[in-house]
């Protein structure tokens, strides 16, 4: 099936995009491509508008501040996945990044496609909710930041508005020092260039790595595709702190997860199978970030 007839707008700025999006009925915004294009082929959306972002330079940018990195919304996936500054300070990004889809997939797909698709078994918003990251979000009339724990509120259904922009992501820096702490993202896949049955996004900050037994000070871990939003679990994060990691620890974050995850079965997985790997997983991904954190 072809997509049903749409007008095609390539406005070159913010301002204009936001514009676009104040002054059309039924439009949809068009980033890399890569969900929008399947979603619309099929007919299951049907804007009488696209306002295609591939011609707004200031959306593509990764930029360092003071305790955080903010990416824009038109990064794309490749970009994330080779940035070097981003594999030194947020290590879980790019690890996320080289894990979606293939090469294709990853040279068109952004960041902000990402987001704005909100599929719970995304990478990205699982590594933003591990991290604490935030939503830049821009219409006309307002600029507004949320944290992503609170952007993703039931199953693909966010906090965006009908006219707004996902402008950019940010991630705060301070929380994981790359000299004591290491990040993870783990997926289970069934085949490669799929999307994953599970994933677990981690984080370790330790006191001190050469020590024999360093000591967890922040521990974060969160799950995609194992709810309907992307799940963080901080009562599992919590029995990791003030101590070594430990089996015992593990054990109990383990079974934490199993009991917090709340996955739709699907048809190679179903809901028990999904809740066992979501606690398998996490704890891999934790004892990889604190294997990380002592070699960092
Ligand atoms: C075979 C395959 C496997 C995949 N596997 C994975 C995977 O394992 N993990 C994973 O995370 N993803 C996976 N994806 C999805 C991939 O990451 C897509 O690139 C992404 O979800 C959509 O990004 P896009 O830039 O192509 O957005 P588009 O398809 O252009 O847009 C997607 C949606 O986001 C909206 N949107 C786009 N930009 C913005 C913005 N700036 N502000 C507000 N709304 C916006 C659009 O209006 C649309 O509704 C896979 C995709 C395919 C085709």
């Amino acid at each position: 099936m072809k997509p049903a007839p749409f007008t095609h707008h390539r406005p070159e700025t913010v301002e204009d995009v936001l514009e676009l999006l104040a002054e059309l009925e039924d439009a949809e915004l068009l980033a890399g491509n890569q969900s929008l294009g399947i979603v619309m082929a099929n007919r299951l959306a049907t804007p009488d508008h696209l306002v295609d972002l591939n011609g707004v330079d200031e959306l593509a940018s990764i930029d360092e501040r003071d305790d955080e990195i903010r990416i824009g919304a038109m990064t794309s996936h490749r970009t994330l996945e080779r940035s070097d500054r981003l594999a030194e300070l947020v290590p879980m990004l790019p690890e996320a990044a080289e894990q979606i889809a293939g090469p294709s997939v990853r040279n068109q797909g952004t960041i902000g496609g990402s987001i704005g698709e909100a599929d719970p078994a995304g990478n990205y918003p699982a590594a933003l909710v591990a991290l604490e990251g935030s939503l830049h979000l821009r219409s006309l009339e307002e600029t507004r930041t949320v944290p992503a724990d609170e952007y993703f509120i039931a199953y693909m259904f966010t906090d965006l508005r009908e006219e707004e922009l996902i402008e950019s992501v940010s991630v705060p820096t301070d929380p994981f020092p790359p000299e004591r702490s290491g990040m993870a993202f783990l997926e289970l896949k069934r085949a490669a260039q799929t999307w994953p049955t599970v994933s677990a996004a981690s984080a370790i900050r330790v006191d001190d790595p050469s020590a024999a037994e360093p000591v967890v000070e922040d521990a974060r871990i969160a799950l995609a595709n194992a709810a309907d939003v992307p799940l963080r679990v901080e009562d599992a994060e919590a029995v990791l702190e003030g101590e070594p990691l430990g089996e015992s620890g593990l054990e109990e974050v383990g079974e934490l997860v199993t009991d917090a995850v709340h996955p739709e079965g699907e048809m190679h997985a179903d809901r028990e199978y999904k809740e066992e790997v979501a606690g398998e997983y996490a704890v891999r991904s934790l004892e990889t970030s604190y294997e990380r954190a002592i070699d960092s």
